[in-house]
């Protein structure tokens, strides 16, 4: 029997341009994937807002997993069966994995109390500044700011006063990891534990799959260690993240580039 094909995705530096979030050169194979019916999975740092943006431009419903593990966001009735969430909000159903920004906002202050450094994180921020620092508009700044469950800290300057802060995170009791560009906090959510929640979803829903995720950075790994085919795209440079997994593909391409062609060899010519 087939089994049929089901994609987890990164955003930044993956499916988007790490400088310019095109995803132009992936738009025919995103196009061939939808005309196959084979699901497309957000799995990204970013907010449910951001994220919705780009579902609408690409025509994508399928459910997607926003800031980091931190909530699996599904639009009711995707799965045609009872099963377990938190939340409905909107018209999703929602899997609650990480702890509310807000939260992880007040551990982030008192650590800067607490350790003297002066690290600034979105919440620091205005919107302009987000936009200037990413590159992003101004509408896609604040975006980007409409935090539910994780927040992202432009942590530059000296390794001591860097490596104070990371430790004291993790003494507080959360993560973090390091994505295409920032430095994420999150509570105990990873991509891992949200992909592996939608791969038992979609075995219910359609019985033999065959899962797949396509990354850049080391905030992949646990969504890449959770299917059966896990892909490394490239990143600007022409390297692979030093990841070292079983059956790791390293597809040649930076970015959408890559994956585009993750896409024509492993479900075009049929490795899935
Ligand atoms: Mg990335």
């Amino acid at each position: 029997m087939k089994l049929k094909p089901v994609i987890f995705t990164d955003l930044d530096g993956t499916l988007l341009d790490l400088e310019t979030y095109s995803y132009e050169r992936a738009l025919p194979s995103i196009e061939y994937l939808r005309s196959q019916e084979v699901p497309i999975i957000f799995c990204s740092a970013k907010t449910r807002a951001e994220q919705e943006v780009y579902r609408k431009e690409l025509q994508i419903n399928d459910p997607f997993i926003v800031e980091n593990g931190g909530a699996v966001f599904i639009s009711q009735g995707y799965f045609p069966f009872d099963f377990e969430y938190h939340k409905a909000k909107d018209s999703y159903q929602v899997i609650e994995l990480g702890i509310p920004y807000h939260r992880i906002r007040e551990i982030l202050v008192q650590i800067r109390d607490d350790t003297g450094v002066n690290f600034r994180g979105f919440g620091d921020m205005s919107a302009e500044e987000v936009a200037s620092l990413t590159n992003l508009d101004l509408g896609a700044a604040q975006r980007a700011k409409a935090k539910e469950y994780d927040e992202t800290l432009n942590l530059q300057g000296i390794p001591d006063e860097i490596n104070r802060v990371l430790n004291a995170i993790r003494k507080m009791g959360l993560n973090y990891t390091s994505g295409s560009r920032y430095c994420d906090v999150t509570g105990p959510n990873d991509k891992g534990k949200a992909t592996r929640i939608l791969i038992d979803l979609f075995n219910r829903k359609s019985g033999q799959i065959k899962t797949i995720a396509i990354g850049d950075s080391p905030n992949d790994l646990p969504m890449l260690s959770a299917v059966d085919i896990p892909v490394l795209v490239q990143k600007p440079g022409g390297t692979w993240e030093e990841i070292d997994i079983p059956h790791l593909h390293r597809v040649e391409g930076i970015g959408p580039e890559g994956w585009a062609r993750a896409v024509e060899e492993i479900i075009e010519q049929g490795m899935a």
